[in-house]
């Protein structure tokens, strides 16, 4: 009866005011958007750890090659962030082009060789020196060699800054200005190799498991292109616990006193050496290094490999310009 009387009510009322009340209630396809981008923004991360998990799950379930499923992960792991670069992107101005992404997949292969061939000795090692099973259990395993691992790619990383001849390796990464998926490749290969070596070295020395550096190895290359996507993500207080974007881009800051910050794994060492930076809400003005002649461009693959090599000549190298 009630509903009736309601219907009646409603149907005496003017009929424009009638459906101006119903558009007042309904949501527009514009805040239908912004609900459905917020919601990307939320769970662009927690998408990414989970498909980590699945992909250890599945090493393990189906007792796969752990290279070939770091392999596939990285692939995942780019495809699926550049997808989230283009629905919820920090800065539109830092897409990459088409050419870009030619040139950063070239960067890829080549240093995916200085990354495989630090693998490959690890693992050399490891099958020698380092057993199937160690004699830590697994649960305590994990966070120590994520310490470890933390911890050799955070003195390798501060030293490419710190250090003169480092720098000209490592500064290759920093000459872009713009941060993104496709250029987190842009690397010098014998800086993938130093740093990737210096933070596996002391896990075989203590003897961690092959599983154990699975693992982490995994989700190093979530942290990696997660830290280094051009994605609209905050992470809040978590941004204590776990390294991410609004952290790393401040890393690549021409402001010198907001570009600290060397972990994008974890920030403990950061916090405990003093170079923890990140504010929150707070974006870098630009990116880059001051000095771009200090290198060759971005483009020329072959003259940046060589750049360390090369006596100074119409560039030179700085300490920490980014
Ligand atoms: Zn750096």
């Amino acid at each position: 009866m009630s509903t009736h009387t309601e219907v009646s009510e409603i149907s005496s009322e003017n009929p424009n005011t009638c459906l101006a009340n119903i558009e007042s209630t309904q949501t527009s396809p514009l805040e239908k958007n912004a609900v459905q981008l917020n919601a990307l923004q939320r769970l662009c991360y927690p998408i990414l750890l989970i498909s980590a998990l699945l992909t250890i799950g599945s090493a393990f379930y189906f007792d796969l090659n752990f290279g070939l499923c770091n392999v596939v992960f990285l692939l995942w792991a780019i495809a699926y962030l550049a997808i989230c670069e283009r629905l919820i992107p920090y800065e539109k101005e830092w897409h990459p082009t088409l050419a870009e992404w030619g040139r950063d997949g070239l960067y890829l292969v080549i240093t995916m060789s200085g990354g495989a061939l630090s693998v490959a000795a690890i693992y050399a090692i490891a099958s020698v020196i380092s057993p199937m099973h160690s004699v830590i259990p697994l649960w305590l395993e994990i966070p120590l060699a994520l310490l470890l691992t933390s911890l050799g790619s955070y003195v390798f990383h501060r030293a490419g800054h710190e250090f003169t001849w480092l720098w000209r390796l490592h500064g290759i990464h920093h000459t872009v200005s713009k941060i993104n998926v496709s250029n987190n490749a842009l690397n010098h290969v014998l800086d993938v190799f130093g740093r990737r070596f210096l933070a596996q070295l002391p896990m075989l020395i203590l003897g961690i498991s092959q599983p154990a550096l699975f693992i982490v190895s995994i989700f190093n290359t979530a942290q990696g292109y997660f830290a280094h996507a051009n994605v609209d993500v905050r992470l809040g207080k978590l941004n204590y616990l776990v390294g991410g974007p609004e952290q790393h881009r401040l890393h690549h800051s021409l402001d010198i006193r907001e570009a600290g910050h060397y972990s994008v794994d974890v920030p403990i060492w950061d916090l405990l050496f003093k170079s923890y930076f990140w504010k929150n809400g707070r974006t870098p003005n630009a990116v880059g290094i001051k000095n771009v002649t200090s290198f060759p461009p971005a483009n020329a693959i072959f003259s940046n490999f060589l750049h360390p090599f090369v006596k100074k000549r119409n560039y030179f190298s700085t300490k920490n310009s980014s």
